[in-house]
């Protein structure tokens, strides 16, 4: 499953940056899940609880926030928050269009536990 080496991926990140840290344990864990990443959040979580078993993430609180599709328009150059997902700019209808969030999931968060 796609969420599964995504949560992978992203328990491997927050364990590197706790060692660099030198902490004992990971606390909470933030992430922003774009709309248009493809990720189920559900899914996310039940990949989360099923890989944080023996880890450091063992305990951590993980929260999720959907972040929405943005779009910059090339020919007006306005930026905008579409209400639906659609690759079209909202005030000139251009097609012309450069995506510039929504698209990915990202670590926003990480708060580490110290002795
Ligand atoms: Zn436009």
């Amino acid at each position: 499953m796609h969420e599964f080496s995504i949560v992978s991926a992203l328990i491997e990140q927050c364990e590197q940056l706790a060692l660099e840290h030198q902490a004992k344990g990971i606390a909470r864990v933030a992430v922003k899940i774009g709309a248009l990443s493809g990720v189920e959040p559900q899914l996310v979580k039940t990949a989360f609880d099923t890989f944080r078993e023996d880890g450091m993430c063992k305990g951590a609180e993980l929260e999720m926030d959907v972040a929405p599709l943005e779009l910059d328009c090339k020919a007006c150059g306005a930026h905008s928050i579409p209400d639906e997902i659609a690759y079209l700019c909202p005030v000139c209808q251009s097609r012309d269009i450069k995506v510039s969030g929504g698209e990915e999931m990202l670590l926003m968060q990480l708060e580490l536990i110290y002795d």
